[in-house]
């Protein structure tokens, strides 16, 4: 026996030549993935941004960084038909191959070798997306290169995302790039209504872009689109009616200008979102469209008047995404800037923050809307607001307070509740300028004293009519789900909602009635300091609408006032897009019930409290003060003497109820000759000294510098607030009688510089004092 036979070399002749086999395999495979990891793909195609509206459509469309219209057909827009025609004309077998056709490559050699010269024909969709990609010169190496690359580009991306490539990237002639972009420069659609006759047109251009040029060769064309038309007939590529009417079809087309729609946030979300080259935002064309319109002519209308610009933020409630977005009058104008975005710049919001202050307080159980406050002059440490009109109004209830937008009842509120509760509430609604200065706002930022822009103001007052739950609205498309963070209660929405939606206010625009068939809204208007600007935002269970008017050069207009210039654009506005809508007005939720409160308070009725009347409230948050609208004293029977408990006269006194209104109220209704019922005088026999009580020195402020022109006779004036029984004050300086005056009454006196002592003593002998630093320049 041999000791190898026949069979055993071929055995093992099989064995060697398989584990060669497999070793070549495993290697080519190594070898493979080391080209992948050394040379990765690179498909960075650098396209054109763009900016859609709610239905995807294009809004608006930037140039590439190399001045290229490059846009990206995205996956849907590619149709069956778009699908076919280019597949059949490019490279009949690209869903089978995996990047290059063996068939046609051979094919293609053999004409060379025959005919000498080389041609392009093996080129498969996969390989022509490589090149444009990576261009190259064309030779046999570069082939060889592009071949490998083809493997990757499969190995990395699905068919469609190939054709997808290859669709974004072919060439138009001149700056245009893929067929996205001719479809919307030359055919102002996007590729997915296109006809077939449309599509045929495209799919023949970018194989001799410079000669097939669109608007200029259209005769050219028309007549090489219908030859393709037949040879897709002929292939019964297509229905033959379909092939028929394509044929009868029409090609005058021209270029167009790209779209430019909503500009301000076109810019803005470019620069946000740079990364995607198509970004889905949630605004809804038509009202956009109407509203930029309405805007432009009515801020025509201001000129007049020197005012020159205004924003506006539509918010849908429901669905929080903003639906339009209107950063100017008119972008294009180089008056004031028609390029700043005012959605976005920082403003004082004058009035605007106060139902959020309100509302706050109603649930802090401070107040409720029938509670009452005195508008009377105040002093908060040196802060001395004023009203808008100039005006006081005495004792008013917490919602004529904030209806009527009056500012020293806002700004006790905010002092009240206090400034760091404001401020953390504010940060929770996401204002970011308030954010990174919390630390120095003070009692001002109930009046305005910070600076919000458009879209932060809208984004707060549509929590109003989101249950008091802040979801800050988004710009794109998104499914995310935005976090709802609560900033108020639902009762105290509620209460605010009611409060600005009574139509019984001074800051309704004129001839309202009339002019508008409003769906019910509530609205706050604001005016910032110095008449810079005017605020009005809206808002029902459907849409919140924020509008700014005023100069981006910060000029200040003496007609700017949110009631007058605001509102009614905000009104405008309302009626156009929300005309005939049925949405329901907010319900008031189980924790607001009502109660009787007296009319005088606000409070719970004593068995003094005469008149009674209903008033909300939220239960369990509250107060649930007795009313004390008035105090027993005893008086002589004609009422002319009044007693303590010390001088009570053992027989004859009475008692009698009196009004129990505080000091400040007091000091103003003498002021203004308004008739009260006073406290008779105290018994002049009475030797009791009261403690409590003192008059409160209401000018000049305690612990404050006065800085006065030491060439003229500067005089400081002293005023005080002392209770209703209190006829006369004396006042000292350094402890030196300066006079005796009627406590309500204003005195000057002109001071020495230094530390100087200021008493107040009334005629019980109760005393305050003050010291103030005077320098004098
Ligand atoms: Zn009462
Ligand atoms: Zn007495």
């Amino acid at each position: 026996m041999p000791l190898f036979s026949f069979n055993h070399i071929q055995n093992l002749f099989v064995k060697v030549l398989r584990k060669k086999l497999v070793r070549g395999l495993i290697g080519t495979l190594i070898l493979l993935l080391v080209l992948d990891w050394g040379f990765p793909l690179r498909v960075n195609p650098q396209y054109s941004t763009i900016i859609t509206d709610s239905d995807n459509k294009i809004l608006h469309a930037f140039l590439n960084r190399q001045d290229k219209w490059r846009m990206q057909t995205e996956l849907n827009e590619i149709t069956p038909t778009l699908a076919k025609a280019i597949i059949f004309k490019e490279d009949r077998w690209f869903r089978y191959h995996f990047g290059v056709n063996p068939l046609a490559i051979a094919r293609a050699a053999t004409r060379n070798i025959l005919k000498g010269r080389r041609t392009s024909g093996a080129s498969t969709i996969t390989m022509q997306v490589v090149r444009l990609l990576y261009p190259r010169k064309r030779t046999y190496f570069n082939k060889v290169i592009e071949i490998l690359r083809a493997f990757q580009l499969e190995w990395h991306y699905s068919k469609d995302e190939i054709l997808q490539l290859y669709l974004s990237l072919i060439p138009y002639g001149s700056n245009i790039e893929g067929l996205k972009s001719a479809s919307v420069l030359y055919f102002q659609k996007s590729p997915d209504v296109l006809s077939l006759a449309e599509v045929t047109a495209l799919t023949i251009i970018p194989n001799r872009p410079s000669s097939l040029r669109l608007g200029i060769n259209n005769a050219y064309i028309l007549q090489e689109r219908n030859r393709w038309l037949q040879r897709f007939a002929q292939a019964q590529l297509f229905a033959q009616q379909d092939i028929d009417d394509a044929l009868t079809e029409p090609l005058n087309v021209k270029r167009h200008e790209a779209p430019k729609l909503a500009p301000h946030l076109a810019i803005r979300l470019r620069k946000e979102y740079a990364q995607l080259p198509i970004i889905h935002t949630s605004i809804r064309r038509n009202s956009q469209l109407t509203i930029e319109k309405i805007v432009h002519n009515y801020v025509t209308r201001l000129y007049a008047m020197n005012i020159h610009n205004a924003a506006v933020v539509v918010i849908n409630n429901q669905t929080h995404q903003i639906e339009s977005y209107i950063g100017s009058a008119d972008f294009d104008s180089p008056i004031d800037g028609g390029q700043v975005d005012g959605v976005r710049a920082v403003r004082s919001p004058g009035s605007t923050l106060k139902p959020l202050l309100y509302g706050i307080a109603f649930d802090e159980g401070i107040i409720t809307p029938k509670s009452t406050i005195n508008d009377v002059p105040s002093n908060f440490s040196g802060f001395e607001p004023e009203n808008f009109d100039k005006q006081f109004h005495g004792k008013v209830t917490v919602e004529f307070a904030l209806a009527n937008s009056l500012n020293i009842p806002a700004v006790k509120m905010l002092k009240e509740i206090s400034t760091p509760l404001m401020v953390d509430k504010l940060k929770k609604a996401d204002f970011l300028t308030i954010k990174k200065s919390a630390s120095t706002l003070g009692l001002s930022l109930a009046l305005g004293g910070c600076g919000v822009s458009l879209e932060e103001l809208s984004n707060l007052f549509s929590a109003f009519a989101n249950k008091g739950d802040f979801v800050k609205a988004n710009l794109i498309q998104s499914s995310e789900k935005m976090p709802a963070v609560p900033i108020l209660s639902e009762e105290s929405t509620f209460l605010i909602n009611q409060i600005l939606s009574q139509v019984t206010r001074p800051d309704l625009p004129n001839n309202y009635e009339y002019t508008y068939r409003m769906p019910k809204i509530a609205w706050k208007t604001g005016t910032s300091f110095g008449k810079k600007d005017a605020w009005s935002i809206g808002y029902n269970a459907h849409y919140t609408i924020g509008i700014w008017v005023g100069n981006f050069s910060g000029e200040g207009v003496p007609e700017l006032s949110g009631a007058n210039i605001a509102t009614p654009l905000l009104f405008d506005i309302f009626n156009t897009i929300d005309y005939n809508s049925h949405t329901r007005w907010f319900l008031p939720s189980n924790q607001l019930a009502l109660r009787k409160v007296c009319a005088e308070s606000g409070a719970l009725p004593s068995e003094y409290c005469e008149h009674p009347i209903t008033d909300y409230y939220i239960q369990g948050i509250s107060h649930t003060q007795t009313c004390t609208h008035t105090k027993a004293t005893w008086v002589n029977p004609t009422a002319t003497i009044s007693y303590c408990s010390v001088c009570l006269p053992d027989s004859g006194a009475i008692q009698k109820r009196y009004p129990n209104y505080a000091p400040e109220l007091i000091t103003w209704y003498e002021s203004k000759h308004i008739q009260y019922a006073r406290i008779p005088p105290h018994n002049p026999k009475c030797t009791n000294v009261f403690n409590s009580n003192a008059p409160i020195i209401s000018y000049p402020t305690d612990g404050a510098e006065y800085i006065l022109a030491a060439n003229d006779t500067p005089k400081l004036m002293l005023s005080c607030q002392a209770g209703n029984d209190i006829k006369a004050v004396y006042w000292y300086i350094n402890d030196k009688l300066l006079q005796k005056a009627p406590a309500t009454e204003a005195i000057f006196f002109r001071p020495e510089s230094g530390k100087v002592k200021i008493s107040c003593t009334d005629d019980k002998g109760r005393n305050t004092n003050i010291w103030i630093k005077v320098k004098k320049e």
